[in-house]
C-alpha cells in the first residue's frame, strides 16, 4: 500500500502559501486574464530593479531563475563551448547546458560538500563559456564567503561568464556573505540569479531575475520570449514586494527552524554541516538510506541522492518535528543493534 505524503520536503519550496494580500492581487489579475501581459516585462523589471537599488538596465526578468539561466546560455554559448559547474548541484544545469548546445563539465564537490573553487578554476580552458557557482549551494547548503568569491572572480578570465546562482541567498546569514550587487562594476562577466520561488514562496508562478552588467543583461534580454512573463505572476510579485516585511519574517522563521533541525539532528548523532539554504543535508557515513526509509514511512518526501546524501527542505514546525521523530528512530535502532 502506498504511504500518503504528508510533508513535501523534496523541492526546497516554501512551507507557506501566498499571503492574503498576494492572493488578492492574483485574483484581480485572474479577472483580467483575457488581456495579454506586457510584450517585454519592463514594468516588472523596473520594480525589481528599484527594490534591488539597481538601474533597470542591470536586471533581466525570466521564467524562474532557471529561465534566466537558459537565456544566458542561449546568449553566450557557441558550438563546442563548455559549461563548468560543481557536481552535485541543481539538476537543471547539465540540462540547460545541453539545451544551449554546450558540453557540460562537472567538477566534483569537496568531501565536505563545498564547491571546490580551486578545481573549478583548474577546469576552465579556452572552450569554457560559463562557470556556474551556486551560493548557497544546492543540495549541500554550503557557502562561498565574500573573500572566497572575490578571489575566485579575480581569477576567472573575462571571456568566461560567471553564473552565480543565488536562489537561496535570502536564507543565508552572517558577516562573511558576499555583497553581490557591489561586485558587478568590477566584474562585467558576472550574472547573479535570484528568484521569487524560494524565500518569496511563488514557485508555481515562475519568476526569477538576473542582475549583471548592462551589456550582459541586454544580451540575455534578447532571448526573452515575448509575452513570456504572465500577468498573474507579475501581480503576485508586485504584491510580494509590497509585503516584504511579512515575507522576511517568514524567512526568519525558516532560518530559525533550520538551525533547530540541525542542532537537534546533531544531538541525535547525525553529522550535519552548517547549511545556508532552506534545507539540511545528511551525507554518508551517516545512515542516509535508513533515514530515507524512515522518512517515507512517516509520510515525509525528501530528496534522496543515492550513494551521496539526503536533502531535506525545512518545513513548518510540525513537518520538522515529524522529521526529527523519524530520524531519531533510525539512530535509536542503530545504537540498539550495536549493543
Ligand atoms: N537554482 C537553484 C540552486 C535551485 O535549487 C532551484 C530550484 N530548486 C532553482 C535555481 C530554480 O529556481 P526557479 O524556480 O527560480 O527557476
Amino acid at each position: 500500500m502506498d504511504i500518503p505524503v504528508l510533508h513535501r520536503l523534496a523541492l526546497n519550496e516554501s512551507p507557506y502559501p501566498p499571503l492574503p494580500s498576494v492572493r488578492e492581487a492574483m485574483e484581480r489579475a485572474v479577472a483580467q486574464a483575457h488581456r495579454y501581459p506586457q510584450f517585454h516585462p519592463d514594468d516588472l523589471t523596473e520594480r525589481i530593479a528599484a527594490w534591488c537599488r539597481l538601474s533597470p538596465d542591470r536586471v533581466a526578468v525570466g521564467s524562474g531563475s532557471v529561465g534566466v539561466a537558459l537565456q544566458l546560455f542561449q546568449a553566450v554559448v557557441r558550438p563546442a563551448d563548455t559549461v563548468v559547474y560543481a557536481w552535485r548541484t541543481f539538476d537543471a544545469y547539465p540540462l540547460l547546458a545541453a539545451m544551449a548546445g554546450a558540453r557540460p563539465v562537472p567538477v566534483p564537490l569537496s568531501p565536505d560538500g563545498s564547491q571546490d573553487l580551486g578545481a573549478l578554476l583548474t577546469a576552465l580552458d579556452h572552450h569554457t563559456r560559463v562557470v556556474v557557482l551556486c551560493n548557497p549551494h544546492n543540495p549541500t547548503g554550503s557557502l562561498v564567503t565574500a573573500e572566497e568569491l572575490s578571489a575566485f572572480l579575480r581569477q576567472v578570465p573575462r571571456h568566461i561568464t560567471v553564473l552565480l546562482d543565488e536562489a537561496y541567498v535570502e536564507f543565508a546569514r552572517g558577516a562573511d556573505l558576499p555583497d553581490t550587487p557591489a561586485l558587478l562594476d568590477a566584474h562585467p562577466n558576472l550574472l547573479a540569479l535570484r528568484t521569487f520561488s524560494k524565500a518569496y514562496g511563488l514557485a508555481a508562478l515562475r519568476v526569477g531575475y538576473g542582475i549583471g552588467s548592462p551589456d550582459l543583461v541586454e544580451r540575455i534580454r534578447r532571448q526573452q520570449l515575448p509575452f513570456g512573463i504572465n500577468a498573474v505572476a507579475t501581480a503576485a510579485v508586485r504584491a510580494s514586494l509590497r509585503a516584504e516585511g511579512e515575507l522576511r519574517r517568514r524567512v526568519d522563521t525558516v532560518v530559525a527552524e533550520r538551525e533547530r533541525l540541525r542542532d537537534e539532528l546533531v544531538s541525535l548523532g547525525w553529522r550535519v554541516c552548517p547549511g545556508h539554504a532552506n534545507s539540511v543535508w545528511l551525507a554518508s557515513p551517516d545512515p542516509v538510506d535508513a533515514g530515507v526509509a524512515a522518512l517515507t514511512e512517516a509520510g515525509v518526501q525528501a530528496r534522496h541522492y543515492p550513494g551521496e546524501g539526503l536533502r531535506l527542505t525545512v518545513g513548518d514546525r510540525n513537518a520538522n518535528d515529524t522529521v526529527l521523530t523519524a530520524l531519531a528512530g533510525v539512530r535509536a535502532h542503530r545504537s540498539a543493534s550495536r549493543t
